[in-house]
C-alpha cells in the first residue's frame, strides 16, 4: 500500500521527481542547509509543549479546537505547503474532526510571521482525491521522472543527484 505522508504531498506539488526520490528513500537530505534549518525548527517546536500528533500517515504540528497549525520556514512554495495542510484537514475530516488550517511562515532572519488560512471545502476535497490517485500512480513507477530545472532546485537536497 502506498503511504502518503504530508511531505510526499508537499513534494508532489513542488516536483514529481523529488516526490518519487523521497518516497523511495533516496536519502540525500542531510546535505541540504534548507532541510537542516527545517529540522532545527522542528526540534524547537518539539521542545515546546506542542509536540507532534500522529494521525494515520501524517504528523500534525499543532491542533486546537479551531485550527490545525503548520509551521514553515519559507514561503518559497506556498501552494505545496497549503496542499500539505489541506491534506491534513482531509485526513482529520475523514475521522469526523473538522478544523481550519493555519499555515504560519517564519522566514529565516525575520521576526514576523505570515499566516495563510486553508479551508477544506468540496472543491478542495475533490482536488485532493484526484491528486492522491496521481501520486499513487507516480510512486509505483519503476523509475523517477527526469529532472527538470525549476525554482528551488538549488535548495533541494537532490540537486547534486539531479544535475551534477
Ligand atoms: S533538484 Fe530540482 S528536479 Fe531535482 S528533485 Fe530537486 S526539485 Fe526536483
Amino acid at each position: 500500500m502506498v503511504e502518503i505522508t504530508g511531505t510526499v504531498m508537499n513534494y508532489f506539488f513542488h516536483c514529481h521527481r523529488q516526490c518519487w526520490l523521497f518516497y523511495n528513500r533516496i536519502n540525500l537530505e542531510d546535505n541540504s542547509e534548507d532541510v537542516h534549518i527545517g529540522k532545527i525548527l522542528h526540534e524547537i517546536k518539539s521542545k515546546g509543549k506542542n509536540t507532534e500528533i500522529v494521525v494515520d500517515s501524517v504528523k500534525l504540528d499543532k491542533i486546537t479546537d479551531e485550527y490545525v497549525i503548520e509551521l514553515k520556514k519559507s514561503d518559497a512554495d506556498l501552494e505545496a505547503a497549503k496542499m500539505q495542510l489541506a491534506y491534513y484537514l482531509f485526513i482529520l475530516s475523514r475521522k469526523g474532526i473538522d478544523r481550519v488550517g493555519k499555515l504560519q511562515v517564519i522566514e529565516k532572519n525575520k521576526q514576523e510571521k505570515t499566516i495563510h488560512i486553508v479551508i477544506l471545502n468540496d472543491e478542495m476535497i475533490q482536488k485532493i482525491e484526484k491528486v492522491l490517485s496521481e501520486i499513487k500512480l507516480l510512486l509505483t513507477k519503476e523509475n523517477p521522472p527526469e529532472p527538470v530545472v525549476k525554482k528551488g532546485c538549488k535548495k533541494c537536497a537532490y540537486y547534486e543527484y539531479c544535475f551534477l
